[in-house]
């Protein structure tokens, strides 16, 4: 099957992508969380613009992708799992949960550092929270994430299977952890114990840098809670709270393609940084 699954790779891959994304879009239409501020046309076409550069790049880059890391890695003896005799399904577990994790920490990382929240703000500049949202990252820091995930595959060593699970994993995790769906509110408290659900991610999407600097997980909800950084609720609630970046608000800048690529270049380096977590609202 594993074998199967590493030829089928990049077709399974587009094909949870599709699936997922025409599932939760159908999905958020029918039960919305909050009103949109701004059309899905303006959006969509900018969010899901900025997808098609980043495949068509990491493609041009790297052709193998993490996937091709890992068959090297296997095939040269490389990493943890690739020296000591483990078990196979613990070894997938296991690096299911180190990726996860490396994910967890590379996200505080371009929070706390100035220039690289230069990068990461494109993701969070965007004015509404859609399945959308989930998937419009700057081409720098999916070159960023790439070259981490092919740091950590090579240390680690883990089986292609897990490398290809969680690419899916939180391909549509990410994409379910952004959408305007209005969960139960009783299901969401249980679905948390497990996965980082879109009301728990939104709280991360605020304007209120003290909410922005919370619950950094994009997969599994339990590295928050474990190292402090868990915000159950926005302060202003889900429909009352403000989505985006305090000082960017133009829709052509935040949500059109241009602006987009071009916000990490645009202004001073602040002082912003993951240590200033006193949120004033300017008047
Ligand atoms: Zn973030
Ligand atoms: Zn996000």
């Amino acid at each position: 099957m594993t074998e199967w699954i590493t030829a089928n790779e990049a077709a399974l891959r587009l094909g949870f992508f599709l699936g997922i994304l025409l599932l939760l879009g159908i999905a958020e239409a029918l039960l919305p969380r909050r009103q949109r501020l701004l059309t899905r046309l303006q959006r969509w076409t900018s969010n899901l613009g900025i997808v098609v550069i980043n495949t068509v790049l990491l493609r041009l880059l790297f052709p193998a992708a993490a996937v091709g890391m890992a068959l090297f890695a296997q095939s040269a003896g490389w990493g943890i799992f690739n020296t000591f005799e483990v078990p196979f399904w613990i070894a997938v577990l296991v690096s299911v949960l180190v990726l996860d994790f490396m994910i967890w920490l590379q996200h505080v990382m371009v929070h706390a550092v100035p220039a690289l929240w230069r990068l990461h703000r494109v993701h969070h500049a965007d004015l509404d929270f859609d399945v959308t949202t989930g998937l419009r990252f700057h081409p720098l820091e999916i070159i960023l994430s790439m070259g981490i995930k092919f740091a950590v595959i090579a240390v680690l060593g883990p089986p292609v299977l897990a490398v290809i699970l969680f690419e899916i994993l939180l391909n549509a995790t990410s994409m379910f952890n952004h959408s305007n769906l209005r969960l139960p509110l009783g299901l969401d408290r249980v679905l948390r114990l497990f996965v980082v659900t879109p009301d728990m991610h939104r709280v991360h999407h605020s304007v209120a840098d003290d909410e922005t600097n919370s619950n950094f997980g994009f997969n599994l909800p339990w590295w928050d809670r474990l190292f402090g950084t868990y915000k159950a609720q926005p302060r202003e609630g889900h429909e009352g709270m403000t989505i985006g970046i305090d000082t960017f608000r133009d829709p052509r800048q935040c949500d059109g393609l241009k602006g987009m690529l071009l916000m990490p270049f645009v202004g001073k380096v602040t002082d912003y940084a993951i240590n200033r977590r006193q949120w004033e609202k300017k008047p």
